[in-house]
């Protein structure tokens, strides 16, 4: 444990998504810091092999099967959690899928992209929400995010109206954007709507994400929770998301991503997207 840390070997982290490229990264980075991390992916075999060799490290690293598109794998998670660790105090979601090769525009599996990468971060994360301490170091979620999803790439002005009224933004609204484009996607009419030029489905559900972290920063900061959500987008990296291209490693990411995590709490705020390690003004979360 660092000296002077907020964090102990109680301390409890769940990652999803991490039996490889930056999940997995991120979960040795935390449990080197002395954090009991919970590594967690939808296949028990990569599971169990990825976990393997923290453990044998001596790291403290516990396995557990989550498919965030499956409700009922999200609710049999939190009730294991509950039942085992007795709750969390941190969150990475990371877990996340893109069908688009590096120059390709597909919306073939635009469902399967907004109902992992969306709609499954948003249904775990409030699933876990009853379960955060809310230590007064404060419990912390982290959102890992793109900038493919910031509202510079929004084309649509009614669209971008939508996002950007803070005040009447809902869920019910995001939701109404998401199955709008869902549905377009289905009577092939997607194209000319002003979404995202580049890996749009997935754009979009980035887009959704980010705009999710900020209702729910308001609604937890309206009911003084010491609970903070943020983004964090790490660029361009390599991993199998990227087929191997990018221009940093999962572990340089996983350095950053976890300083992040780890903001001692006078420093930590909430509702915020770090671009790298620059965070951006709320416009263009
Ligand atoms: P990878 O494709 O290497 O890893 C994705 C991970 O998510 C895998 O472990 C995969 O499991 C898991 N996953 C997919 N679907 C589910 C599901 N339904 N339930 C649980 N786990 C699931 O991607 P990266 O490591 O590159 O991406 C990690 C995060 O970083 C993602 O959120 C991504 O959007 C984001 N990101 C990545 C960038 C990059 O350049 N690499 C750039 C910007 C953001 P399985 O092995 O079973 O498929």
């Amino acid at each position: 444990m660092t000296s002077g840390a907020w964090w102990s070997k109680e301390t409890v982290a769940v990652v999803t998504g991490a039996n490889r490229g930056i999940g997995h990264a991120l979960v040795a980075r935390l449990a080197e810091h002395g954090i009991t991390v919970v590594l967690t992916a939808r296949d028990d075999e990569r599971g169990e092999a990825a976990a393997a060799p923290l453990r044998d490290r001596g790291l403290p690293v516990v396995y557990r099967r989550l498919d965030v598109a499956d409700p009922a794998s999200v609710a049999a998670f939190a009730d294991w959690l509950r039942g085992t660790l007795g709750g969390l105090d941190i969150l990475v979601n990371n877990a996340a899928v893109s069908f688009n090769a590096i120059d390709t525009n597909s919306v073939e599996h635009a469902e399967t992209v907004l109902r992992t990468n969306y709609y499954g971060t948003k249904l775990l994360t409030e699933a876990l929400l009853p379960l955060l301490r809310r230590s007064p170091a404060t419990s912390r979620i982290l959102n890992i995010s793109s900038q493919l999803g910031l509202l510079n790439k929004v084309r649509s002005p009614s669209l971008l109206r939508l996002l950007l009224d803070e005040e009447n933004l809902t869920e019910a609204k995001i939701e109404g954007m998401v199955s709008q484009f869902l549905a377009q996607v289905k009577d092939g009419t997607w194209e000319g709507h002003g979404w995202p030029k580049v890996w749009t489905d997935y754009s979009v559900s980035k887009l959704a994400l980010n705009a999710y972290t900020r209702v729910l920063a308001r609604r937890l900061q309206a009911g003084s929770e010491r609970v903070s959500v943020n983004c964090f987008c790490p660029g361009f990296t390599k991993t199998d998301m990227t087929k191997g291209w990018g221009k940093r490693t999962a572990d340089e990411v996983a350095d950053l991503g976890v300083s992040l995590a780890l903001l001692p709490p006078d420093k930590l705020p909430t509702g915020t997207f770090f671009k790298w390690s620059t965070p951006q003004l709320y416009s263009k979360l």
